[in-house]
């Protein structure tokens, strides 16, 4: 278990504490108390969506660095790593499962 999964239960677990307290306000008559709890049941939900694909981001690399050792010549994953999406392919980490902007990443990472 990674600790983006247990970060995505807790955020889960809190979702649905927030969602029990919406309907409660809901039900007792206090439709702005139930508005308001909306909102973190939304940010939470929202954000262990986040964390369960990070999870799965993290478990993937893991199998292609696994498969790697067996066929060197395995392709990298697509994305090839997260910096590479935030950056629109202008920076990689040295994580990235592209063998070749891994090697540059940890000379420009060297450098400075
Ligand atoms: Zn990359």
């Amino acid at each position: 278990m990674t600790p983006h999964r247990r970060t995505a239960r807790a955020c889960i677990l809190g979702a649905g504490l927030a969602a029990t307290t919406t309907v409660y306000a809901a039900s007792a008559g206090h439709p702005w108390l139930a508005l308001t709890a909306t909102y973190p049941v939304l940010l939470l939900t929202w954000c262990a969506r986040q964390y369960h694909a990070a999870h799965h981001r993290i478990l993937a690399e893991h199998e292609w660095a696994r498969r790697r050792v067996v066929d060197p010549t395995i392709r990298p994953l697509s994305p090839c790593c997260l910096l590479a999406t935030h950056s629109g392919g202008a920076a990689h980490d040295d994580r990235c499962t592209d063998t070749f902007w891994r090697i540059v990443a940890h000379t420009w990472k060297d450098r400075q």
